[in-house]
């Protein structure tokens, strides 16, 4: 099973990623910039990820090879929720890394030392402002902006790899495709290479559903309640405990 989850997956966790901003404005206004990241890196280790992403890690873990996560989404909710991070690919990087803002070819490196101190009223950054380990230039997130040429990609082209290796060992596996919506079309050109493929597809989406295919289910709800009706349709057909295997036709199973 491959999980390819959109903005729409993180919603249900009370997160809204606001925006970033641009490379260009952590170089011209980098206190301000830093205050409105530390306020979300704040934000986000605080949040717990919705039921949903439990119910994906125990359906993932019943898969005989397993199940990875293609993501846009930046909150490593997959990881906080037990998924492997081995098994995890994050187009867009992690709010929970860090890279040097010149991209000087160093290391990305964790936030966990990270305590952001932020002047919520100025809206500002209080404090030093972390550096690059490698050449002392600003430090900035390891995620990917708008016309982000200092983007350090490696962390990012690793997790790819990983992604791809499993592909390769894995025949034609079933897409649950969560809250990707057209405008960002990252995950919904994944999930058509994939179909390309021959998997078979389960496209959840509040607004966007619509995939005008018999061969796959489309499911107009949000992430947390169309996985947790799921999960009941699953209970209601004993399938939780592969007790026993029903012939549904052609609707896919999962
Ligand atoms: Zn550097």
């Amino acid at each position: 099973m491959v999980v390819a989850a959109g903005a729409g997956m993180g919603i249900d966790s009370g997160l809204r990623f606001g925006n970033m901003g641009s490379p260009e404005a952590f170089q011209q206004r980098p206190a301000a910039v830093w205050g409105v990241y530390g306020h979300q890196l704040n934000l986000y280790r605080a949040a717990t990820p919705h039921a949903g992403f439990g119910l994906l890690h125990a359906w993932g873990q019943r898969m005989q090879q397993g199940c990875f996560v293609f993501t846009s989404n930046i909150d490593g909710h997959f990881q906080k929720a037990g998924f492997t991070p081995a098994r995890v690919y994050e187009c867009r990087g992690s709010i929970h890394r860090l890279q040097c803002a010149d991209n000087c070819k160093g290391p990305i490196w964790s936030t966990t030392d990270l305590r952001p101190q932020v002047d919520e009223a100025a809206c500002e950054w209080r404090g030093e402002l972390p550096t690059c380990p490698r050449c002392g230039a600003l430090a900035r997130p390891n995620i990917l902006m708008a016309d982000d040429w200092q983007w350090n990609a490696t962390r990012s082209a690793q997790q790819r790899m990983l992604l791809d290796m499993w592909l390769d060992s894995v025949q034609a596996p079933l897409v649950l495709e969560i809250g990707a919506g057209r405008a960002v079309p990252t995950v919904r050109n994944f999930t058509r290479r994939m179909q390309l493929r021959g998997s078979r597809l389960i496209r959840i989406n509040l607004h966007e559903a619509n995939i005008h295919n018999p061969r796959d289910i489309e499911l107009a709800l949000g992430a947390k309640q169309a996985l947790q009706a799921l999960e009941a349709h699953l209970v209601s057909q004993g399938s939780t405990n592969h007790s026993k295997e029903k012939a549904d036709g052609d609707a896919p199973r999962i």
